[in-house]
Parts: structure tokens; sequence; C-alpha cells
């Protein structure tokens, strides 16, 4: 099967850590990589040229391939700014596709501009069209209480995905429930599959070795928050939660560290990132400074330092249909405090692999750090936090429910075979 993936606004293959770049990204890396056990599988992974230097045809293995193609200014954009672009990519994808000797067997597309794509190929080319959403704007705009700043053709954009796609992937129940109530699809076109966590990259590491590279202090109790800068994350709820402790619990605050990594590159991208220009003035305010470290994006691959010099990580998200960050922290034994929301709600055994707390709400979450703070260092089995993800998530039973949602869309009937997967996972381009 041949597969004709869209990740219009970003490539999943450039390397991880700008603004613009997250879990969309790891997903569809980790997925790809996954679904090419198959031995008939081919994923072409269609993207749009944002590097100059990075074009055209890049293998990945003799089975992937990403293909950039013309679509709007090649430098990265505001993915809100995009829109206007998607008739150069699609007329570019049209003709890329018309020149192929193998043609492909079904579209896979990422996010509501790729869907649109997407839409365009399935009618010319008379092929199922698959889309996941990632987010959806009416729920992130509902969270945000009508502050999110999205394209104001997104939310209708993503109605109409809706009713032309032939079925539509999601992450989380709660999103999936609320496409039958709101925009009326039959239960049976949606299909639930979580994303995985990559059980090679995230595991623990010695805590102290850890500490002492990162030259963080052994009596320092560290808080660790990873993922994009963005009002809908929440990190401002930490912040609050930091004050209130400094009030109520001086000696626990006078411990705590609170490390930031994401938000792209420290010294070019953070100065410029709206949402943190906000939270540092706010630290100011509240005289927090030198409590909260801002380290800029990390690759991946080092993440697991973080995670495993971490006591806790916190996902204090007001929108979030999954959230992958929670998961690599738990595979690295690390429990995670997770604002009570989408998928988040049921992976948290609370006091066993972690709390959950009511969004926004910062005096739940003091109450949470103090609670996790008292609890004696025993009590966080760290084998165990990690089984609780780990014997759950994979990438690859994300790559075998898919694969068979694509069979089952193109009435394939033969037995299914893999081959071993490779020693490592496809390397960025
Ligand atoms: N990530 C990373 N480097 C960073 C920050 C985040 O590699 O500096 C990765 C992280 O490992 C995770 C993803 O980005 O896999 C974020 O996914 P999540 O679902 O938590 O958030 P999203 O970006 O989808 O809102």
């Amino acid at each position: 099967m041949k597969i004709c993936a869209i990740s219009f606004h970003c490539c999943p293959f450039s390397l991880l850590g700008g603004d613009g770049t997250g879990g969309m990204n790891v997903y569809l890396r980790e997925l790809s990589s996954a679904l090419t056990r198959y031995p008939e599988v081919k994923i072409d992974i269609f993207t749009r040229i944002q590097n100059p230097k990075i074009r055209e045809i890049k293998y990945l293995s003799p089975q992937a391939r990403v293909v950039h193609l013309r679509g709007g200014p090649e430098r990265p954009m505001d993915r809100a700014k995009l829109y206007d672009f998607l008739p150069e990519f699609s007329r570019n994808l049209e003709s890329f596709i018309s020149q192929e000797r193998e043609s492909h067997d079904l579209v896979y597309s990422h996010y509501w501009l790729s869907g649109l794509v997407g839409e365009g190929i399935k009618q010319k080319f008379n092929l199922p069209l698959v889309h996941i959403y990632h987010t959806l704007a009416f729920l992130k705009e509902r969270a945000l209480r009508g502050k999110s700043r999205e394209h104001n053709g997104r939310i209708e954009a993503e109605r109409h995905l809706a009713h032309v796609s032939d079925a539509l992937i999601s992450s989380s129940e709660d999103e999936m429930q609320s496409l039958v109530d709101e925009y009326g699809i039959s239960s049976s076109k949606g299909r639930i599959i979580y994303p995985g966590v990559n059980k090679k990259l995230f595991y623990r590491l010695e805590d102290g070795m850890v500490l002492r590279e990162m030259r963080w202090k052994e009596k320092d109790r560290i808080i660790l928050y990873v993922g994009r800068i963005d009002p809908a994350k929440g990190l401002m709820t930490v912040i609050e939660a930091l004050e209130l402790l400094k009030k109520k619990n001086l000696l626990l605050y006078n411990q705590l560290k609170l490390i930031v990594v994401g938000g792209g590159r420290k010294k070019e991208d953070l100065p410029g990132n709206k949402e943190y220009i906000r939270i540092k003035k706010s630290i100011r305010e509240k005289k927090l400074t030198g409590k909260v470290i801002f380290l800029g994006s990390k690759k991946q691959s080092e993440l697991k330092k973080y995670y495993s010099s971490a006591e806790a990580l916190v996902m204090p998200s007001l929108y979030e249909s999954f959230g992958l960050v929670p998961v690599e922290a738990m595979a690295c034994g690390t429990p995670a405090l997770v604002s009570r929301i989408g998928e988040m709600r049921y992976l948290v055994q609370e006091g066993k692999n972690g709390f959950s707390f009511p969004p926004k709400n910062a005096s739940s979450l003091a109450s949470c750090l103090e609670h996790l703070f008292s609890n004696k260092e025993s009590l966080w089995d760290k084998e165990r936090i990690r089984q609780s993800v780990v014997k759950n998530f994979s990438w690859e039973k994300t790559a075998e429910e898919t694969y068979s949602l694509f069979r089952k869309l193109r009435r394939e009937k033969t037995a299914l075979t893999t081959i071993s997967p490779p020693d490592e996972s496809l390397q960025p381009v």
C-alpha cells in the first residue's frame, strides 16, 4: 500500500525544537517509522519547503520519503498565515502525483490545512481520505474562552472535513465524542487510536549523575515543564501555584525550582514569544525571579535527562487532546501532575503515577505539589510508574491500528505480516 501523507505546515523530520513543532511532528515521525514494519507499505510525506536548503525528495528508508514542495515563502511561517498558500501547494502536489509511476492508495492528512489539500487529492485521484485533526479549533476556543487566535476559516473547514473524510482518527475519546455531538458524524466514521511512547528514547537515567551534569544542586527539588509556550498550555497556572506556595509553605517553596523546556531556541525564538513575555512579566511582578529557568527547546533524545532529574513533571494545559509529554515523563519513572482534561484524566492513577487537578486551578496545583513532596520517596515506585505507560502505549500498536483501518478502507483481506523493526527510528532529514 502506498500512502500519501500530507503534513503541509511542518516537516515532521526536521529537527524538533522550533516553536511550532510539537506533538504532531512526533506523531507522524514515530508512526511512519512503525508503519514501515509492514513490508508492503510505502509512505510519502508531503510538506512545504520552509528552508531553501532542504527541498525536493529525501529518502528516510527505502519505504519512506519526504517530498518537499513549494507552498508559500521558503521560510517558517505562523500557521494561521499559511492558508493563502494552500492552492500553490495543492497544484504542486497534484502535478507530482500525476508524474509518479506507481499511484497512491490512500490520503492521510494531518491538521486542518493538510485536510483541505487532502480533500482535493481525494477528489482528483479518487482515493479514500483519512484525516486526523490533532487539535480542534472549537474545543480550543471554548477552553481559552474565545482568546485563541485562530484563522477565521478554521472552524468551518474542520466541520467540512468531518463530512468529506472517509475516516477520522482521534487520540482522544472526548474529542471523538465532540465530533459526533457537534458535527453529527456517524460514530462508525471515527476511530480512536492512541499515540505511543518510544521506550528506547525514554527511560530512566540515574538522578544524581544527571543533576551534576546539569549543574543543579542536589538539594534543589525540580518541577519540570516540557512543551510549547502557548496560552493553551497553561504554564501561567504553575507560576500562580508557586506564588501561593511562597505564602503558605515557604519551606517547600525555597527548595523548588521550575525548569521550562520548550518554546524554540532560547536566544532567537523565546524573546519574541508573546506568552513567554507575559509569563516573564508575571514572574517579575510576583517576585519569583530565579525560581523559574527557561532553557528553550531541547532535542527529544536529550529529554530523558530532564525527565529523570525532575521530581515531578507538570502539564497544566487548558486544552489537550492527548499529551505525549506526561507519558514520556512516566516512561522515565517520573510522576506527572496534569490538568484533569482529555485523555490525561485517564492516564493518571492518583498517588501512583501522579496527581491531577482542575485546569487553571493554581490552588489545587499548589496542594498537589505539597502532597507530592510530602510523600516519602519510596512511595513513588519508579519502575511501576514506567510500567503504567509502557505496557499500554507503543507506536507499533498505533501503527497496527492505523494500518488495519487503512486496509479496511481499501478492502484488503490478505494476511498481515511484519518485518522486524529497524534498530533506529527514521532519522531527521
Ligand atoms: N518536545 C521536544 N523538545 C522540546 C519540547 C517538546 O522534543 O523542547 C517534544 C516532546 O518530547 C513531545 C512533543 O514535543 O513528544 C510535545 O507533544 P505534546 O503532545 O505534549 O504537546 P503538543 O505539542 O502536541 O501540544
